[in-house]
């Protein structure tokens, strides 16, 4: 799963990218951490692991982990292949969301590359050149669908009526995001890869004495994400980069200098994983307690299968205890004596927190 990081030139990019490189630094110790220049894993912040290593004493903890790509270089124009243009395009088309950093904070010693401060303007300028790239797509997408409609195949006339409907969307240079289309539509319309069909998270980069007050610029902003349903986020990035090279227990004396509760990285990354759809659950024993992402909606099967395929192959049922039981109880034992542990099948959907033991046939 990978969000990717754009925004226009001196907002700030690069800045939060090495935050979380950083952050991420730590996990380079886990094998499946592939280790490359634009791209940052950083761990899931999520408390409920430390809970349940304080049980089990497990001899390693391992989090749910993002990917972060930085996606610098997209420009006025890129959509025309101005700049890297395309290139650049082509990357935000592998990722499943956008992390939009907007410049929000005045500093006269660099450089905006329009001039002066304006989130709207940046943020629109950034959206155009992804709506342009997406009405290309439809323009073909249509060509084809209507040639092939001609027959008068029903699936071919239906996928006319969607892309043409997508195709007003951008003309009115809205992104596909805030349409509304039924659960049917969704499928296709999520195989059309579009740019603006991703979800985003507005990355407001403040300064640091606007991070505890709304400046006009994020409030501006967040005006702007309500009327296409995407969050904003605050952050200082010259903070989170700061942060990242202090050790813990610094970190804590530094964050509460600052009135702050925790980094605004833990926030960037618990957004993005939520609008990915994406939740927990755990394995958790004397060996290791691990977080396994899976969507939401996933069977038993299915998440078993995130473990190892045999699981999913050789798939009997789940022990399942939910996270709140399990510390209520105290123990996995406690748990089952007090019945709070369930026996699952096939069709069981699992619940983010749900901690569980998998039985299956080899
Ligand atoms: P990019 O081009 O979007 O990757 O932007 P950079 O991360 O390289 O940042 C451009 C410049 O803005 C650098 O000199 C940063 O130190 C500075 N900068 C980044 N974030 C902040 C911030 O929160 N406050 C201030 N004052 N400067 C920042």
């Amino acid at each position: 799963m990978q969000i990717g990081i754009v925004g226009l030139p001196n907002v700030g990019k690069s800045t939060l990218f090495n935050a979380i490189t950083k952050a991420g630094a730590e996990c380079a110790n886990y094998p499946f951490c592939t280790i490359e220049p634009n791209v940052g894993t950083v761990a899931v912040p999520d408390h409920r692991l430390n809970e349940l290593a304080a049980m089990v004493n497990p001899a390693k903890i391992i989090p749910a982990t993002v990917e972060f790509v930085d996606i610098a270089g997209l420009v006025r124009g890129a959509s025309k292949g101005e700049g890297l243009g395309n290139k650049f395009l082509s990357h935000i088309r592998e990722v499943e969301a956008i992390a939009h950093v907007v410049r929000c904070f005045e500093d006269p010693d660099i450089v905006h590359v329009e001039g002066n401060i304006d989130p709207i303007r940046d943020v629109e300028t950034i959206n155009l050149e992804l709506i342009l790239a997406d009405l290309e797509v439809i323009e073909r997408r249509l060509e084809k669908a209507k040639k092939m409609s001609k027959s008068g195949d029903k699936q071919y006339i239906l996928e006319t009526e969607i892309i043409e409907r997508i195709k007003n969307q951008l003309e009115a240079e809205k992104p596909v995001r805030s349409m509304e289309f039924s659960d049917d539509e969704k499928v296709f319309v999520r195989q059309l890869q579009l740019l603006t069909y991703k979800p985003v998270i507005y990355v407001a980069n403040v300064s640091e004495d606007d991070l505890l007050e709304e400046n006009q610029y994020v409030k501006r902003l967040k005006e702007y994400a309500q009327k296409e349903n995407s969050e904003v986020i605050v952050i200082c990035a010259k903070i989170e980069a700061e942060l990242a090279d202090l050790p813990d227990d610094e970190k804590e004396e530094f964050l509460k200098e600052l009135g702050l509760s925790e980094p605004g990285l833990n926030k960037l990354i618990r957004t993005g994983y939520r609008i990915l759809g994406l939740i927990n659950y755990f394995t958790a024993g004397p060996k290791e307690v691990h977080a396994w992402t899976i969507k939401k909606g996933t069977k038993a099967p299915e998440a078993a299968g995130k473990i190892h395929s045999d699981f999913e192959k050789g798939f009997i049922r789940a022990e399942v205890i939910g996270y709140n039981d399990l510390i209520s109880a105290g123990s996995p034992a406690a748990a089952k004596e007090k019945g709070l542990m369930r026996l699952e099948g096939k069709d069981y959907v699992v619940q983010d927190g749900d901690v569980i033991v998998f039985r299956f046939n080899v």
